[in-house]
């Protein structure tokens, strides 16, 4: 990474497993290449990516996921990495999943977010159509300010995002 890479602001996708964050990833990223954080200690690739939108550029990051309730070693580590990015993060995007409603570990990464005391915006990803709009209320007990409703597969919401972040 160069220089002036790392001057970029920086933003990082956390979330649940298979909430949806690589396809989020993707979708801003598009389809240049992500680049693989191979620092030493850096055990789980990290993919950065950088996303264009409107006159401005900013990186992401997508982290491994979240799996908080472990012992498993390996998951473990994917959680360091996790908590990696967001110390590194100038903004977090807090991936959720309206299809499969709030989870336990929802919750516990709402904790560690607010430890954290980063800016966050949450995003309720699988609102594929207008119809699944009603999902997202429920994800409000997670006590957010705000989220937004986005379908990463479908390309919903997501240019709406970028202009959050932007901002
Ligand atoms: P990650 O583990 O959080 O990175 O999640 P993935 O990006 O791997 O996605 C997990 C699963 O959710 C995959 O089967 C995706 O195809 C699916 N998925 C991702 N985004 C959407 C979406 O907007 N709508 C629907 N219906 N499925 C999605």
């Amino acid at each position: 990474m160069s220089a002036m890479q790392q001057a970029l602001p920086l933003v990082a996708l956390v979330g649940r497993p298979n909430v949806g964050k690589s396809t989020l990833f993707n979708r801003m990223v598009g389809s240049r290449t992500a680049l693989v954080d191979d620092r030493p200690g850096v055990t789980r690739d990290r993919l950065f990516g950088e996303c264009r939108h409107e006159d401005r550029i900013f990186r992401v990051v997508d982290t491994g996921g979240f799996e908080l309730d472990t012992t498993d070693q390996m998951l473990l580590s994917v959680r360091e990495q996790a908590q990696l990015a967001v110390d590194e993060a100038d903004l977090v995007l807090f991936v959720l999943d309206a299809e499969a409603g709030v989870q336990a570990a929802d919750h516990d990464i709402v904790e560690l977010l607010r430890k954290a005391n980063k800016p966050v915006i949450a995003v309720a990803n699988k609102v594929d159509t207008q119809g699944h709009e009603e999902r997202v209320g429920e994800l409000y007990e997670l006590g957010l300010e705000a989220v937004l409703p986005v379908s990463a597969e479908h390309a919903r919401g997501v240019a709406e995002l970028c202009d959050l972040i932007v901002e």
